[in-house]
């Protein structure tokens, strides 16, 4: 079934809506949930499909898939200190956002939809673009007009109509939801269904550090769809008795669009009011998360905290991901200040398994990285 929390209504499973009528976002709980046997997952496809029993979709309906997920993941001298990068960049869309995607759009055809539309700041546009063409699903996504050429191109050529908005991230959002009174609003922030495809990024750390959790993990936090997979899917293997407790989740943001980082210092359960700034850090701009009180729950349930970074320790971790081989689009690169940060202050020791996750693909950020390259090189 979908439930909102806050006013506790529940709508039947298969009910097409995008959130409660109080104005509250869903959650889905799906009937049956399940988890595949080691046994059984040795002779599986390496994507996120392999745990079809976690990924509830009809019976006999096929997944709308091209092979994400089951990355690399990847032991990296960080300083001398040993940690993992999780390379979910080489994602088929090139970021992160296709594991929501492909079960999220999946869903969709299955309850017959047939145009939909969808805002982004540039990743999981390009993915819902890209799945909806695999599904035969009409699809326009809007973004601000800022947004990396690469990934506005990459939209275009999958076959979506694209919307530049004007103004920030959050008037592509309310110009979205406004054009949304005619079709379906798909938007991955508001979905029910996309954080289920998320959390198949714990299942994976799980099968490749050998059947164990690790100890923390790291990830970039603007809407928080990370860290509410993670939750979920280390949930889940904890309630089938795959592991024996949840890893720390530690979240950050850019100490210029921070919102859920002030709330968790001021000891808030909702978002605080932000007046953000530009960042190198993009794809985590997001001043008004849609499910912030559950990342906040979350992030604190887990005995993790909400990091900021700075904007040149962004690029200066960047670069130095760039001196290790890994091209990432610049936001993935606040996973670096916070590895120090964590490492320094005694958070995380060096004897304990650290992933950091990389989210998106330095290819499709080519405009901005050239921009701070010779922003940086000349301050
Ligand atoms: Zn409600």
């Amino acid at each position: 079934l979908l439930y909102c929390p806050y006013c506790m209504k529940n709508y039947p499973e298969r009910e097409l809506r995008w959130r409660c009528e109080c104005g509250g976002y869903l959650i889905y709980k799906p009937d049956r949930i399940g988890f595949p046997d080691e046994g059984e997952l040795v002779y599986r496809q390496p994507d996120i499909w392999r745990y079809r029993e976690a990924l509830p979709i009809d019976e006999g309906s096929v997944p709308v898939s091209m092979g994400e997920g089951m990355t690399a993941l990847v032991p990296v001298p960080w300083d001398g200190r040993k940690v993992f990068f999780k390379l979910d960049y080489l994602c088929p869309t090139g970021s992160y956002k296709d594991r929501g995607i492909s079960y999220l759009v999946s869903k969709l055809k299955e309850l017959g939809v047939g145009s939909l539309i969808e805002d982004s700041s540039g990743n999981a546009g390009a993915a819902m673009a890209a799945y909806c063409a695999r599904a035969s699903i009409d699809c326009e996504i809007f973004v601000p007009s800022y947004t990396s050429g690469g990934k506005c191109v990459q939209i275009e050529m999958y076959g979506a109509k694209l919307r530049k908005i004007p103004g920030t991230r959050e008037d592509t959002t309310r110009a979205a939801e406004l054009a949304s009174e005619k079709t379906y609003y798909a938007s991955h922030n508001w979905s029910p269904y996309f954080v289920h495809g998320i959390k198949t990024l714990a299942f994976e750390i799980w099968e490749q550090l050998g059947g164990k959790a690790p100890d923390n993990i790291i990830l970039p936090l603007g809407q928080g769809s990370l860290i509410m997979g993670a939750k979920l899917g280390f949930q889940e293997l904890l309630d089938a008795g795959k592991i024996e407790c949840l890893p720390r989740i530690y979240a950050v943001q850019s100490a210029n669009c921070d919102p859920l980082a002030k709330a968790f210092k001021r000891k808030s359960d909702q978002p605080v009011r932000i007046t953000k700034k530009e960042t190198i850090a993009e794809g985590i701009s997001s001043s008004e998360p849609v499910k912030g009180d559950m990342v906040l729950s979350d992030v604190r349930n887990s005995d993790g905290y909400i990091l900021e970074v700075g904007e040149e320790s962004i690029w200066s971790s960047f670069i130095k991901m760039c001196s290790l081989g890994f091209y990432v689009e610049p936001t993935s690169a606040v996973v670096g200040p916070a590895l120090d940060e964590l490492f320094d202050n005694g958070s995380i020791s060096e004897g304990e398994t650290t992933v950091a996750l990389l989210t998106g693909s330095g290819l499709k950020a080519t405009d901005k990285i050239l921009h701070y390259k010779e922003a940086f090189a000349s301050s």
